[in-house]
Parts: structure tokens; C-alpha cells; sequence
């Protein structure tokens, strides 16, 4: 056969996977069209490709979602192929159909396959026939509440209900015993509805000790077809997978190879062309065992995970998706295809563990993605971009290569202690403690593992005071750089008072908070916290508003006092201003029985070389003014008197 490699793509994607299919591409001597939506006018994947088009507006919705625009695309740059990354259109068999019809190679399998395994509960009746075992539960139609809790009893509990469009952990309960079915019933069938449009559920087996090990598979047109092993991804928070790796752990070479053959067989059964995934959950509590695994769904498409499996086969899947596309066969038959070391794959996001993992949006103000031996980081992003909210907020992926799985963690944990991220806030801590965590290092883990330790995967850092000392110090010299070494450098005869030690009120993470600044013959000592020594690494870098402290991973926001809120304290009911701290009252703005609204300011006070400004709580009339400009006041010092509106 002569097959014509594919002169160019359209990548109807963003961020990570964007660019790392553009990298292959450009390899293979493709001509690389982006897409972007208005958010992503300067990302790196418009940058990295030869030519871009905007297809509409922020949300995903009106860009990345519009099968229209996304083709229009594709014929104004005459694009010959069109990949589809994962998540947005790649599942979706409606834009496979839509490209053959524009005559685009759609870089995926047929839109028939994506039909097939698209619903869970077709899915699994049709690779059941094929001899792959499956859950056992009840995949059927009928879903009126009575029944299915009479389904739920005989397969027997614990119970997982699932939504059967599902996706990304939505409209799944698991369920102890029958009194709270009907209520677990009713909320999956809710967050099915409102995720999917689609209430109906289906009932399985909660399998007990659970591992995720997914097998990758890949066909070609010509009726080939190979597994490329495995990949645990068994770390999961709210069922979405943290930390995956390849090979799985404790995996016996007869189970390995029974899920390959079940995986391949499933992938024949819808006719699959192209990377796909099959995923398996495994019965963990006695190990992986040859009767112990059950089909779960298919992916059909490229995964986030895939590194691990390039890692540890040495192939590029991408480049074999181009291969196949083009009506290629498939480069190695499965005898050419070995394990070689282990990998381990670790989600840098930009979220907050502090608060619910809650998406953490905002300019990344530094980003240092670790390198190293071993080591492979795909990234969508740079110093300097953005992290909107439209979209799924992972910063980069980190990949560890090794001969062990010890040398692949050890290579993991050393990466991300050199990663830095400034702006949001970001996982690579917790991700560093999961690396590290000993029974996770021993193989004893399961999907349950990081929601029983997430109080210790998160534990505030017993270096936290020492780092927030060095951000003040950072503070007070960038407010104060005459000052920050030693007072008595100075020349302007300024004074602290006569203990040489001042009270520094700052916010901290937004709340107000205070240390002490004591001057000595070494220079400036910041008392704040408990004692202790500073952590391992320690960065501190300008923000706009103040100081990031990025130690060991986490990130600590400090600023200066916000002159309200300092005022707020320090105005009694009778609407007495007084001064927040030792220092000179540099300039006075008022005089009695000047009308004056919220939030003017009054006066200003200077210490430490940083002004304050006090500014008026409320609406009012100025009573008296008891300090004058120049003047050196004390903290609490009473300077100005306002009679309030709430007052008179
Ligand atoms: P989704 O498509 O919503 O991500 P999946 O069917 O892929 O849902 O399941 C996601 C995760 O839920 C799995 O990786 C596993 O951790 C857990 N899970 C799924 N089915 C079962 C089951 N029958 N027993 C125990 N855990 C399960």
C-alpha cells in the first residue's frame, strides 16, 4: 500500500495537549494550525503553531465547543487534518461525522466507535458479549426507583450509582446499605440531568479496595491491534485521577496480559481505529488478580496520562495517530512492544488545596517548570500568562522516567521541589507529599487513598511562620530600602521610639494580621510566629499588591496594611482617629469643621518609611485636629475627631 503522510493539522484544542501535538506535528514535517478563543489570543499553542485563527469568544461554549467555526477554520487554512486533543470535541461523534463530510481526516477513531462506547450502559452490554467482564450490576433501562433498589440489593452492597452519559466523577454515589438508596438515587439523577441533559443511571458493584488500571490500545484500519500495557491511575480525589503511572505496581504478568487481551477485545468489538483507553477496575484487596478486573468504559481518544506509556515504550503515540490516520499500519506488532523502567505522571493545577481545591485563577507571576533526567514537563502556559476561568486550570504535567518506580518517585518529588508557580495558587506541595508518602511509596494504595489522608497530604507546612518572617522582611525593605539594613544608617534623625521596636500590622492571605519589627546591631529582626527554622526552599517575589512567599510549594500572600482597614481600627464610636503606630504625622489634610465623606483622607502617617493613609470611616464634619503635621506621634495617639452623621 502507499500512503501519503498528512501535510498539515488543526488542532481543535488548547493549552497542554495543544502544544504537545504541535510538537510531534512540526516533527513530522506537518504544516500546525491553532485555534484560540479571545482569552487565548497570546497563549503558547497560537504562539508554537505556524498559523492561528480565532473562533470566537472566552467560553469554551462559543469556541472550543462550535463544530461550525472550528471547521471554517480548517477550510480557510486548508487543513488537511483535524486532531482533536482530548476533552472538548473529542468524544463527540457528531464532529467525527462533520469533518469526513468536509472531507477532513479526523485524527480519532470512527465516529461509530465514539457512538458505541459513548454511553456506559450500551458499552458495557456490547464488550460483554465480546467475553470481557464487566461490573456486575444492572445496565438495563428501566430506572423507576422501586426496581432499581431491588436490583441494588441483589447485586449486593456497598453499591455505585452512576449517570450513563457520565463523565468526570458526575451523577456517581456510592451507597452503603438500602435506606439511603432512594436519596443517593434521586441527587445522581439530579446532577446527571443538569450535567449530561440525561438522567438515566445504572447500578453496580462498588468493587471494594478499588484500583483504576486503564490499558492503552491501538488499532490501525487494516485490522491490527495492540495494548501498550497499563497505567495505574488509582490516586484520585473525588474520582478524578492526581498521580498516574505505568507499569502499574504489583502487576503479575498473566493479569497483565488478560487485560491486554480484554482491552483489545473490547476495542475490536466497536471496530476501533486510532489511541483509545480502556479502563478496568480491579478488585485491590488481595492484589491484582486474573479474576479480579472489570471492564469500566472506553476513552476514545488520546488521554492526559499518555506520557507514562510514551515514557516507559519509548513510542510516540501521537505520531502513531498521525501514522494511522493516514492509513498507515501499525509501526510494531505487540511482540516489538516491551516495558522499559517506570513512569509516573504528577497534574500540576492551578487550585487551591487550602480551600476545597477550588480553581485558582490570576496572571502566573513566575512559573519555573523543573528539568532534569528523567524528567519531561508539558506545559500550555508561560511566565507572565493567564489562568482564566474558562477553562480546565492545569498548569503543566510533570512526567518522571526511571528504572525503578523508586528512582521514577524520587526523580517526581526532586522535580516538583524545584517547581515554582506564583499567581495562583497551585497543588505541587500536596503533589510532593503524595510522591513522598510511604505507603503510597510501598504499593499499599487504592482510590480511596488520598481522600483518607488529605489531612496530612495537606497539612500546613511547620516552616509556615519562618517564611512569612522572610516575606516581611521583604516587605519592609521594599517599602523601606534606606532602612532595611540598620536604623542607625539613616541620616534623617528618625526615631521608633524608644524600645526600637514597632508594631507591623500587614495582611496576610487577606486578613489583617501583625509581627513585630526589633532593630539590633545585625539589622532588622522580624518577630512573628513560632520560632523555627526557615523551609528548604524559599522564594519571594514582587506582587503588585505586596509579596508572594512561595516555600516548599505552597504560597503565602502578604501586604501592607490597607490604610481602611487600619482606620476601622482605630476610630472609636465617638469617631476618634488615632494613630496606628509610632511614627511621623507627615501631613494633616483637614481642619475643624470640614465637611468630609467616606473614605477621604484625613491625615497621613509615615513609619517605617511607608506612608498610611487615615482616611474617614463615614460621612462627617471634622471636630478638632489635636496633632500637627511634622509632628512624631505614638501608636493610639489621638489626632483627629469627627462627628459621624450616625453620631450627631
Ligand atoms: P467518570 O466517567 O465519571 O470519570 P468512571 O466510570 O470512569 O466515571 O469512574 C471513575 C472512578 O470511579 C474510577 O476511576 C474509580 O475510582 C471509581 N469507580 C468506578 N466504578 C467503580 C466501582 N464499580 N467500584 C468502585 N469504584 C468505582
Amino acid at each position: 500500500m502507499t500512503h501519503r503522510r498528512l501535510a498539515s493539522v488543526l488542532i481543535a484544542n488548547r493549552g497542554e495537549i495543544a502544544c504537545r501535538v504541535i510538537r510531534t506535528a512540526r516533527r513530522l514535517g506537518m504544516r500546525t494550525i491553532a485555534v484560540y478563543s479571545d482569552a487565548d489570543r497570546d497563549a503558547l499553542h497560537v504562539a508554537l503553531a505556524d498559523e492561528a485563527h480565532c473562533i470566537g469568544p472566552a467560553p469554551a461554549a462559543d469556541s472550543y465547543l462550535r463544530i461550525d467555526r472550528i471547521l471554517e477554520a480548517a477550510r480557510a487554512s486548508g487543513a488537511e487534518s483535524i486532531h482533536p486533543g482530548y476533552g472538548f470535541l473529542s468524544e463527540r461523534p457528531d464532529f467525527a461525522d462533520a469533518c469526513a463530510q468536509a472531507g477532513i481526516v479526523f485524527v480519532g477513531p470512527p465516529a461509530s466507535a465514539i457512538r458505541a462506547m459513548g454511553l456506559k450502559d450500551a458499552a458495557k452490554a456490547l464488550v460483554a458479549e465480546a467475553g470481557v467482564p464487566v461490573v456486575p450490576g444492572y445496565h438495563g433501562a428501566r430506572q423507576d426507583p422501586d426496581f432499581l433498589a431491588a436490583e441494588a440489593a441483589a447485586i449486593g452492597y456497598p453499591v455505585l450509582i452512576k449517570a450513563v452519559a457520565g463523565g468526570g466523577g458526575k451523577g456517581m454515589r456510592r451507597v452503603e446499605g438500602p435506606e439511603g438508596f432512594a436519596d443517593a438515587l434521586a441527587s445522581a439523577q439530579r446532577e446527571a440531568q443538569n450535567a449530561f441533559g440525561d438522567p438515566r443511571v445504572l447500578v453496580e458493584k462498588y468493587v471494594l479496595s478499588p484500583r483504576h488500571v486503564e490499558i492503552q490500545v491501538f488499532c490501525d484500519a487494516h485490522g491490527n491491534a495492540v495494548h501498550l500495557f497499563e497505567r495505574d491511575c488509582s490516586l484520585q480525589r473525588r474520582h478524578q485521577k492526581v498521580i498516574e503511572e505505568a507499569p502499574a505496581p504489583g502487576m503479575p504478568d498473566e493479569v497483565r496480559a488478560a487485560m491486554g487481551r480484554a482491552a483489545v477485545e473490547a476495542a475490536k468489538a466497536v471496530g476501533y481505529v486510532g489511541a483509545g483507553t480502556v479502563e478496568f477496575i480491579a478488585d485491590g484487596r488481595e492484589g491484582l488478580r486474573v479474576d479480579g478486573f472489570w471492564f469500566m468504559e472506553m476513552n476514545t481518544r488520546l488521554q492526559v496520562e499518555h506520557p507514562v506509556t510514551e515514557a516507559i515504550t519509548g513510542h510516540d503515540l501521537v505520531e502513531w495517530q498521525f501514522r494511522v490516520a493516514s492509513g498507515e499500519t501499525l509501526p510494531v506488532d505487540q511482540a516489538g512492544l516491551a516495558i522499559h523502567g517506570h513512569a509516573v505522571e504528577a497534574r500540576l493545577y492551578a487550585e487551591d488545596p487550602d480551600h476545597g481545591f477550588l480553581p485558582s485563577t490570576g496572571p502566573l507571576r513566575a512559573l519555573r517548570l523543573p528539568e532534569g533526567e528523567g524528567i519531561r514537563v508539558d506545559t500550555g502556559v508561560r511566565a507572565g500568562d493567564r489562568v482564566t476561568p474558562f477553562y480546565d486550570p492545569m498548569i503543566a504535567k510533570v512526567i518522571a522516567h526511571g528504572a525503578t518506580r523508586d528512582e521514577a518517585l524520587d526523580r517526581l518529588a526532586g522535580a516538583l521541589g524545584r517547581t515554582l508557580v506564583a499567581g495562583p495558587k497551585s497543588n505541587v506541595a500536596f503533589l510532593k507529599a503524595l510522591a513522598e508518602a510511604e505507603d503510597f511509596r510501598a504499593g499499599r494504595f487504592d482510590t480511596g487513598f488520598i481522600d483518607r489522608d488529605l489531612g496530612a497530604l495537606t497539612a500546613p507546612s511547620p516552616h509556615r511562620d519562618a517564611a512569612i518572617r522572610a516575606g516581611i522582611r521583604v516587605l519592609v525593605a521594599r517599602e523601606n530600602p534606606a532602612r532595611a539594613g540598620s536604623p542607625w544608617d539613616a541620616a534623617d534623625g528618625f526615631q521608633l521610639g524608644e524600645a526600637r521596636h514597632q508594631a507591623f500590622p500587614f495582611v496576610l492571605e487577606g486578613e489583617p494580621a501583625e509581627a513585630g519589627l526589633r532593630w539590633g546591631a545585625p539589622g532588622l529582626n522580624v518577630e512573628y510566629g513560632t520560632d523555627g527554622p526557615e523551609p528548604a526552599s524559599l522564594t519571594v517575589i514582587d506582587a503588585p499588591n505586596g509579596v508572594l512567599v512561595l516555600a516548599e510549594g505552597r504560597q503565602i500572600a502578604l501586604a501592607p496594611p490597607d490604610p481602611f482597614a487600619v482606620d476601622l481600627d482605630h476610630i472609636d464610636q465617638g469617631g476618634t482617629i488615632k494613630a496606628p503606630m509610632h511614627g511621623r504625622l507627615v501631613a494633616v489634610l483637614v481642619a475643624p469643621g470640614d465637611k468630609v465623606v467616606r473614605g477621604q483622607r484625613l491625615a497621613v502617617v509615615e513609619a517605617m518609611k511607608m506612608e498610611h493613609a487615615l482616611t474617614a470611616p463615614s460621612d462627617g464634619t471634622v471636630a478638632e485636629v489635636a496633632a500637627e503635621a511634622g509632628q512624631q506621634v505614638a501608636e493610639g495617639a489621638r489626632l483627629i475627631t469627627l462627628t459621624t452623621e450616625d453620631a450627631a
